[in-house]
């Protein structure tokens, strides 16, 4: 029978590297409470439309990345290819809004790409969504609480963060008439790609990777010469915010999100550490979107963060702390008819020691077997019960990293030892 594979782009993630993951999570997580942010969760599976009307039409994401079918009621459906939608709906849906709120989430996100590095099917976001916060203190605390975050991972020196802002909707709208007149004009010289894109997403095309086109744009209007005066004040404001706090950025005036929910603010963190695929964190301000979304009108802004790129980055960069490899403290060997004895010792240490790690050999085997999965295992101590042991109430602990002598004594004893 014909072996059975898991969907291309769409990883296992292995007990080898389980430890990082949880690394990262646990760092996000404890991070996020320090600022006073909760988590939701929502479900993978929402309405298609609420991807259509939330990212918009016009967006690579719902143009040909989303996972979308009928489900058996012939409802159309859609795997979450991005956090916010799904976010603003629930806030809506339940009412949260009629307070700010600080939300965090983390999960599996969908999007039907090329899989390369970087780059999968089933991939992981962290991402922050804050609600009903229109000032610029609100950007500048999400944008150094990622500077904290890459400090406290050890790649502050290989990370720097991107600003743009989009202004407000009018203001858009008149940079994006100058920009397709002016595209307009030279459309020759343009790709396919942004061919289509100057009739469908003009500003996208600021976005392009075609250095011919990055050529054609050197002189092409700048969007942020034409910012409204409350964008271009929040836009200093926020400045002044980073600047005070030690938070260094590059103005990009070309910087555009791929999604069309955003204005304001705009920024990505990225890296030139990872090739092509080198933005870790994006994200921005979206004003118009809960009203979009037929909720009351409330301010928003939030980030994205590829919890892939962020691991490939950390292991590039050997970042990683050493404590990670090692998943147990002691590994129990039990040889001979002990195996009730040393059950009952185990669970001794670990009502004795709950910080303990203690992985127990079961199913039997010589001396020399357990002991080199003991040595494998990464433990500091093998804890070793034989026949006379087991007589004696006594387990023998042997130090597998440390050169000091072994000793033979009892569980109670045993407790303090492993504690010093
Ligand atoms: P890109 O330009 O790389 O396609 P994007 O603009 O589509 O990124 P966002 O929608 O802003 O990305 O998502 C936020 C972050 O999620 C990205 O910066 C990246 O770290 C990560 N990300 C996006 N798409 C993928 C993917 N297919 N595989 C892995 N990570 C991804
Ligand atoms: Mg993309």
């Amino acid at each position: 029978m014909k072996q059975l594979r898991a969907i291309r782009g769409m990883n296992d993630l292995l007990p080898t590297q389980s430890p990082v993951w949880q690394y990262v999570e646990s760092t996000l997580s404890e991070l996020f409470a320090r600022y006073g942010y909760s988590e939701i969760r929502t479900p993978l599976l929402e309405a298609t439309q609420l991807f259509a009307r939330a990212v918009g039409e016009a967006t690579d994401i719902v143009e040909k990345e989303m996972y979308t079918f009928d489900d058996k009621s012939g409802d159309s459906v859609t795997l979450r290819p991005e956090g916010t939608a799904g976010t603003v709906r629930a806030a809506i849906q339940n009412n949260l809004l009629i307070q700010p709120q600080r939300l965090w989430y983390f999960g599996p996100m969908f999007r039907y790409e090329r899989p390369q590095k970087g780059r999968l099917r089933q991939f992981h976001q962290f991402g922050v969504e804050v609600f009903g916060i229109e000032g610029p203190d609100i950007d500048a605390e999400i944008l150094m609480m990622t500077a904290r975050l890459w400090k406290q991972l050890g790649v502050s020196e290989h990370v720097s963060l991107q600003l743009n802002s989009l202004g407000n909707s009018e203001s858009r709208a008149a940079y994006r008439d100058a920009l397709v007149e002016y595209l307009s004009a030279r459309k020759d010289q343009l790709d396919e790609d942004s061919q289509r894109r100057l009739e469908r997403n003009p500003l996208r095309i600021l976005d392009s990777k075609n250095p011919d086109t990055q050529a054609l744009l050197a002189d092409a209007p700048c969007l942020l010469d034409f910012l409204d005066d409350e964008s271009r004040t929040h836009f200093d404001q926020l400045r002044a915010f980073l600047d005070a706090t030690g938070v260094t950025y590059e103005v990009n005036p070309r910087l555009v999100r791929g999604l069309d929910y955003y204005g304001k603010t705009v920024f990505e963190w990225v890296t030139d550490s990872l090739g092509a695929q080198g933005t870790v964190c994006a994200g921005g301000r979206y004003d118009g979107l809960v009203e979009q979304m037929g909720g009351k009108p409330t301010p928003g802004v939030g980030f994205g963060l590829g919890v892939e790129r962020l691991v490939l980055l950390l292991e590039t960069l050997e970042v990683l702390p050493d404590a990670l490899d090692q998943q147990v403290d002691a590994y129990m060997v039990a040889v001979g008819d002990v195996q009730s004895a040393a059950l009952a010792a185990a669970e001794q240490l670990r009502s004795d020691l709950p910080w303990l790690r203690l992985q127990t050999h079961c199913g039997g085997g010589s001396f020399k077997s357990q002991m080199k999965k003991a040595d494998k295992s990464n433990a500091d101590y093998a804890l070793i019960i034989g026949e006379d042991e087991a007589a004696a109430g006594q387990i023998t602990v042997k130090s597998l990293r440390a050169d000091v002598e072994q000793q033979t004594v009892a569980v109670a004893e045993l407790a303090k030892i492993l504690q010093g």
